[in-house]
């Protein structure tokens, strides 16, 4: 039976959101085939009994103080080793910043066949056929990965929906690897919080375009998203304004999402924006301009000005939500 490994990534501990992504995406690919988790860092015992509750053969785990933090050689060793133990035909990463770094490392060891940020997977007889847009998401290359080798895919988040655990309870099993990390050191980490909630994770996303004008008339979308628990996001022409930080950008340069709501407030639709967000489950746009190109997207489309419409919502959403 053939064997797909997908690699967890978790940081202190929380199992980032494109993990099961990837079980989905390994169900979809090859219904029939083992799925392999395997997980690194320090101190995992919750973080193990919430990935065996997935519809898994088993969760591989590699625990030591010295990958408390990523280190992209402990990494790198680890799941070049989990590779050699299971012998995936296929191992499965997200292109996360984490699985950017890691995916090539990895390949190198293991002398396998890679793509990267890809978002679609299939197989045609042997040949594993993947789609990874190219030239800012203006063409999408279809690539055919060697057959005569193991092949590592990284896939990027919120491109599959996530698969939901099904309270079973796979082995979990530690990996037998001899680190050796040179004298390369993780000595700090500093992570910063804004305390809003966070695009990848957003059921709603809130987003605004250039029309919004200043990051003082965000404040507008920032009062309904803290209505409807949603994040806020931006589009690039926005970003590039200061109105917002790039961080909220969505879009080919930005992050992919696929909220279950995404409300474009004074957002044309630009090709690179439509890229970062159409496979939002609906999508609602306000636009001043009937002919916008987000209006061919939307579900819900409002010829109307954001300036109005934005407050509006809010109030009819805090009586309706009772917020
Ligand atoms: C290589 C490359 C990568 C890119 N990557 C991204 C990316 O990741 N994400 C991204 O978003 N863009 C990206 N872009 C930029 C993209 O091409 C567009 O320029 C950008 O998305 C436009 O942003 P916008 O819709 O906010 O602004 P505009 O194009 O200026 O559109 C503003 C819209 O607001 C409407 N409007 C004006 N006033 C109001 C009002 N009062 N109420 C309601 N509606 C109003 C207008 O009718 C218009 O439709 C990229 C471009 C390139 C070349």
């Amino acid at each position: 039976m053939s064997r797909i490994l997908i690699f967890a990534e978790q940081r202190d501990g929380q199992i980032h959101p494109a993990t099961s992504q990837l079980i989905a995406a390994a169900k979809t690919l090859d219904p029939s085939a083992e799925r392999h988790l395997v997980v690194i860092g320090d101190d995992l015992d919750q973080t193990k009994a919430t990935l065996a509750a997935h519809d898994v053969t088993r969760v591989l785990t590699m625990e030591s103080p010295d990958l408390k933090r990523y280190h992209p050689r402990g990494y790198a060793q680890a799941l070049t080793t989990a590779i050699e133990q299971v012998e995936p035909k296929l191992t499965l990463l997200p292109a996360t910043f984490m699985g950017r770094d890691l995916a090539p490392r990895v390949a190198v060891r293991a002398k396998a066949a890679l793509a990267t940020d890809c978002t679609a997977l299939r197989y045609e007889g042997e040949a594993l056929i993947v789609e990874r847009p190219a030239y800012m998401g203006k063409v999408i290359a279809t690539v055919a990965l060697a057959t005569d080798r193991s092949s590592i895919v990284s896939i990027r988040p919120n491109t599959f929906a996530p698969d939901q655990p099904t309270g079973a309870n796979a082995a979990i099993e530690p990996l037998d690897v001899t680190l050796e990390l040179g004298s390369l050191q993780n000595t700090a980490c500093e992570s910063t919080s804004s305390g809003e909630k966070d695009l990848a994770d957003a059921d709603i996303v809130v987003s605004g375009g250039r029309s919004l004008k200043s990051e003082e008339n965000f404040k507008i979308l920032y009062e309904l998203a803290h209505v409807l628990d949603a994040a806020v996001g931006a589009s690039r022409a926005a970003c590039d304004a200061g109105y917002q930080p790039h961080s909220q950008q969505v879009g080919l340069t930005g992050k992919t999402v696929t909220p279950r709501l995404y409300m474009a407030f004074g957002i044309d639709g630009a090709i690179q924006h439509l890229a970062g967000m159409r496979g939002s489950k609906c999508i609602v746009a306000i636009n001043t301009k009937k002919e916008a190109p987000i209006f061919g997207v939307a579900q819900y489309g409002c010829v109307a000005d954001l300036f109005v419409m934005a407050p509006l919502l809010t109030e009819e959403f805090k009586q309706v939500l009772a917020r």
